[in-house]
């Protein structure tokens, strides 16, 4: 199985002098079989350049798994150049949306309205189809088996894992490990507890022993409490998912859109720091736009 980055940057594109090294696109993983099926993890900006690539093999076959529908991980949707080209076909995977009561053919044809984009979903030349997930039903992708699982989000979001070849990846798509919302004297404070509880056991058997680990690590712990209930993870929430699922590599994704390549090596310096790596714990990782991982 391959991984390849496209895209590692959280809410907004970033490019620029300071962004060079890790990258600029907003969230897009490229993951192939050995029998090279091709599954795309979300259609942030770093779609664009994936597509790109394709135009030398078609047709092609995408398999995009949407985990939620915010911008920065559908923007480059519309952009997904095999679309304009007849013979090839987009199957994009994606959750039931609770607020439209509408399934994912929502996501594209909203994007492809007149007042947002220039051609509509109707003169697109590809094969589109829709495939609604329910969590924790399995579906088969070719040779790679894709379960989805409910994670923590403002917005249904769902962590992928992929298992093909004897091989298996996570990825949480944006994630915030749960909380109790009451304080410890409140009514209700201890059954919420059995709620984080479940979903922690839920998240537990979703990660559990894969090779790759793709987390939200937007921010830092001293970042963190001023960012409650945005939905995003931290660098300690991730190394601490990795040890508990006995992962192999933990690579940190969705990296704050604000922060220079310097200053993300620092702070994620910072949190190994605390970590200190023992024998059989994870490799961890930065994602970085553009870095290939075979396994
Ligand atoms: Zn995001
Ligand atoms: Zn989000």
């Amino acid at each position: 199985m391959k991984v390849r980055f496209w895209g590692v940057r959280g809410s907004i594109p970033s490019p620029g002098p300071n962004t060079v090294r890790y990258g600029g696109n907003t969230t897009c993983i490229e993951i192939r079989t050995d029998n090279d099926e091709l599954l795309i993890l979300d259609a942030g900006t770093g779609i664009f350049p994936l597509s790109q690539t394709l135009l030398g093999s078609l047709p092609v076959t995408a398999n995009v798994l949407i985990t939620h529908t915010h911008w920065d991980h559908i923007q480059g949707l519309p952009f997904f150049i095999p679309n304009f080209i007849p013979g090839n076909t987009l199957r994009l995977h994606g959750a039931f949306n609770p607020v439209s009561g509408k399934g994912v053919e929502q996501v594209m044809s909203v994007q492809l309205q007149y007042s947002y984009f220039p051609v509509r979903e109707e003169e697109m030349k590809a094969r589109i189809q829709y495939v609604t997930l329910a969590p924790e039903q399995s579906v088969q992708i070719g040779s790679a088996t894709v379960t989805p699982y409910l994670m923590n989000h403002p917005v249904v979001d769902f962590g992928y894992r992929i298992e093909a070849d004897g091989k298996s990846v996570f990825f949480t798509g944006d994630h915030e490990p749960s909380y109790n919302i009451y304080n410890i004297d409140e009514e209700g404070y201890a059954q919420y507890q059995l709620f984080i509880e479940e979903k922690l056991a839920t998240i537990e058997k979703a990660m559990h022993g894969v090779d790759v680990l793709i987390a939200d690590s937007s921010y830092t712990e001293a970042e963190y409490p001023s960012k409650k209930g945005w939905g995003h993870g931290t660098f300690d929430s991730c190394i601490q998912y990795a040890k508990m699922a006995g992962v192999k590599v933990l690579y940190c994704t969705h990296h704050e859109p604000t922060r220079s390549d310097d200053a993300l090596e620092a702070v994620f310096a910072q949190a190994l720091a605390l970590h200190p790596r023992q024998p059989k714990d994870p490799e961890y990782r930065l994602a970085r736009e553009g870095e290939c991982f075979e396994f």
